[in-house]
């Protein structure tokens, strides 16, 4: 069973005045487990996203670690680091991130372009996944001449084209109106439970945060229950 463990990390930015760095997060703990979802709620500012990115392996904390499925991704080389992101961990972002002139198709299928082209197999996975979440008739239609929540449900199953351990989510509903909001929720949970992938949740929404398991507030840089 792959298992994320985030062990007192803490995340610093420069700023003009060297000795005294902007303190992001001040000492993170948390575990999850194959299967296992959590919400991190918090206002605007308290590190949320920054939480996200060093569990993501997007940037590396300034002390502390993080371990993903046994293996600490900042001890990799650069190269290595991009290949493990790629396998191990899907992200979806709030403005979803697709590129305008792909097909659904072609957006899913993106994350395997940078370790050669997809075979037979990927592709049909992209097919099933586009079918999942509910877009097979969009399959060739490009971004622009899709609705928002279809939008974030292409950025969905794109996240899960590599079978990864880990699924973060960075408020995937912060764009939607309530019933597209709630439509999001349910399919990540589904498609999470039916991947028994880890999925984490950055959120301002108390609504997508109850439909999850567990939840954690950052709060000065700091997880209070
Ligand atoms: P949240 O997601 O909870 O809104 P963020 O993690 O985006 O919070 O940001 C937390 C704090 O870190 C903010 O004060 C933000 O300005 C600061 N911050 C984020 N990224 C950087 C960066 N690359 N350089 C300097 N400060 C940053």
């Amino acid at each position: 069973m792959a298992e994320l463990i985030v062990e007192n990390v803490v995340k610093e930015y420069p700023t003009p005045t060297p000795a005294a760095p902007l303190r992001v997060l001040g000492g993170v703990s948390l575990k999850l487990h194959s299967g296992e979802n959590l919400a991190i709620l918090g206002p605007s500012g308290s590190g949320k996203s920054t939480l996200l990115h060093v569990m993501g392996g997007l940037d590396a904390p300034t002390s502390g670690t993080v371990t993903l499925d046994g293996q600490n991704p900042f001890a990799l080389s650069e190269k290595e680091l991009a290949h493990f992101r790629n396998r191990n961990i899907g992200f979806i972002f709030q403005d979803h991130h697709l590129l305008p002139q792909l097909t659904v198709l072609e957006n899913v299928l993106l994350p395997t372009i940078a370790e050669g082209s997809p075979d037979a197999s990927l592709k049909q996975r992209a097919r099933d996944l586009i079918e999942r979440v509910g877009l097979s008739e969009r399959m060739t239609h490009r971004p622009a001449e899709l609705s928002g929540g279809e939008r974030e449900r292409v950025a969905v199953a794109r996240a899960l084209i590599h079978n990864p351990v880990l699924l973060l989510a960075d408020e995937p509903t912060g764009n939607l109106d309530r019933k597209n909001a709630t439509a999001i929720g349910e399919l990540l949970l589904e498609l999470q439970k039916q991947e028994n992938t880890m999925l984490v949740v950055v959120t301002h929404s108390l609504e997508l945060a109850d439909m999850l398991s567990r939840r954690v507030e950052l709060e000065d840089g700091a997880l209070v229950n």
